[in-house]
């Protein structure tokens, strides 16, 4: 299994069919970017946080539905709001292209592991598999 140091997510490279997984940060959680807003490192831009916070100030309700999520957690979540650092194991054409050798149209046989991906974030490391 490997962790990536971006979102603390963990994955296996491929899958027990052996199917290839290529990893992509999630965009920030709602929790995440409370916390960040709590750190005085807001993601949001001013009309967001107006948003949030008119949202935020709005009265509880009477009659909680299970589960009961707060409009500003919704609002926040559907934001989409990328992960500063972000890591994504897609192959990015444009690199393919730019280490194509020009005469054989070949990629070259040894190639740095985060080579070819559109962003590497900030990397990976190996963890144990617990609980399987
Ligand atoms: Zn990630």
């Amino acid at each position: 299994m490997q962790q990536c140091l971006s979102c603390g997510g963990t994955y296996s490279a491929s899958s027990l069919d052996g199917v290839s997984y290529f990893h992509a940060c999630p965009p920030l959680s709602a929790p995440e970017i409370r916390k960040a807003i709590a750190a005085n490192a807001s993601p949001l831009t001013p009309a967001q946080q107006q948003q949030l916070a008119t949202l935020d100030a709005l009265p509880a309700p009477v009659v909680v539905p299970e589960p009961f999520v707060p409009p500003g957690d919704l609002y926040l979540a559907q934001l989409g709001l990328p992960r500063p650092n972000a890591r994504d194991e897609n192959i990015d054409p444009a690199k393919v292209a730019a280490l194509r050798d020009r005469t054989t149209g070949n990629l070259p046989t040894t190639l740095a592991p985060d080579a070819l991906a559109k962003s590497p974030g900030l990397g990976v490391k190996t963890v144990a598999v617990v609980g399987v």
